[in-house]
């Protein structure tokens, strides 16, 4: 029996969850492989219901699992709060809290939605199977910072962006090991000619690279690459970042497949217990309405079942899946294209749960 701790969050996020809930008892179906969801709170349902955005029963019971699904929180009714106290805050605290360092996201454009990237057919050429590694719990996310009023006014604030040895040691492993279990190319993206926390990383990361001979090891500064992901895509494999350019550049990267609605992730530690969640946010304007689409969340279980419960068949069963009824030209209206059928949150998922019976 595997317990996965539920984090539905806000906006489309009970919709899009349901969706991945949907397709996970199929796979438990069809491999005798018992799942037991617990329904937690985090972001601005948790600071309605609780007061907090991350309460502690919800760590606790995270932590005593062995995943977590997590759709998206935040929306308009809390942006007023102080950051502490905001939706988001909860996000970083549960990263923090089961010290899921590093953030696998890959960003794959199935053929069948050539047409729906922001991309020419020529720029995107046959593939494009990124993936993007994101330190997750450093960096300017967490350093100090702070914000002071001026003599003769106006004010002054600041955020800090730190990284320690063995913070980068531990990401730029995951980083080698992952590109050694696909095309062997590393691309370490900073910005070593301005940032002494990049120099820092550049330094260990090629050191490290010294130790896989067998992989393509190469630097990129976080300009440049913003810039190629949009010329010359095909040209990465497997990209190694710090936090916020990591961010940044899986956002960019999730254009180049189409739509933000098909991009999941998965969050890991030093354990099998990782953090599965769309890159996606909460949508707030499409909340409610069964438009959202849940591939991406799907997807985030798919990465579930390979990641923190070595069912790499039942990954790439679901993966099939959604490869299958994108064939059969079923499409969410962010994907829409003319001569596809449109269909909503509920109908698609139930699509992908359906193939994979
Ligand atoms: P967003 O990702 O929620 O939405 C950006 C655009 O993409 C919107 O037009 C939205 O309708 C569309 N979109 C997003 N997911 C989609 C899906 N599955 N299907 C179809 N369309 C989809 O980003 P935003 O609007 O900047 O942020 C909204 C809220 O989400 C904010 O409160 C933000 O802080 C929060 N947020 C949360 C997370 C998270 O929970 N991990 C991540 C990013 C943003």
């Amino acid at each position: 029996m595997k317990k996965i701790a539920v984090i539905k969050g806000d906006g489309i996020g009970p919709e899009i969850v349901l969706g991945a809930i949907k397709v996970l008892d199929v796979v438990s179906k069809k491999y005798d492989f018992p799942l037991q969801y617990t329904d937690v709170l985090m972001g601005g349902i948790a600071i309605d219901n609780t007061g907090v955005p991350l309460p502690q029963e919800t760590i606790d019971i995270c932590k005593n699992s062995d995943a977590v699904l997590l759709g998206s929180v935040g929306g308009p009714k809390w942006d007023k709060l102080p950051g502490n106290s905001r939706p988001e805050a909860g996000l970083l605290g549960i990263r923090k809290g089961l010290e899921v360092f590093a953030n696998l996201r890959p960003a794959i454009l199935f053929p069948q939605l050539k047409e729906a990237s922001a991309l020419k057919p020529e720029i995107l050429k046959d593939n494009i199977n990124i993936m993007v590694i994101r330190e997750l719990t450093g960096g300017i996310y967490f350093g100090e910072r702070s914000r002071v009023n001026l003599v003769g006014g106006g004010q002054k604030a600041w955020d800090t962006m730190a990284y320690s040895t063995y913070e980068i040691e531990r990401i730029a492993h995951v980083g080698f090991e992952t590109a050694m279990k696909r095309n062997k190319k590393l691309t370490l993206v900073d910005k070593a000619n301005v940032l002494e926390s990049s120099r820092l990383w550049r330094e260990i990361v090629t050191k490290m690279a010294t130790n896989y001979p067998d992989v393509t090891f190469e630097v990129q500064l976080v300009d440049s690459c913003a810039m190629q992901l949009i010329r010359n895509p095909s040209s990465f494999d497997t990209i190694l970042t710090e936090n916020m350019f990591g961010d940044i550049l899986s956002d960019e990267a999730s254009m180049l497949t189409g739509s933000l609605g098909m991009l999941p992730s998965a969050s890991l530690g030093n354990s099998k217990l990782g953090i599965y969640e769309p890159i996606h946010g909460s949508a707030p304007d499409i909340a409610g309405k069964d438009i959202a689409n849940p591939i991406a969340t799907i997807m985030s279980a798919s990465m579930m079942l390979r990641y923190s419960f070595d069912m790499e068949k039942a990954a790439l069963d679901v993966e099939a899946a959604v490869s299958k009824v994108l064939d059969k030209k079923y499409r969410t209206i962010d994907i829409m294209q003319p001569g596809m059928k449109s269909v909503g949150t509920i109908e698609m998922s139930n699509l992908i749960a359906n193939e994979i019976k």
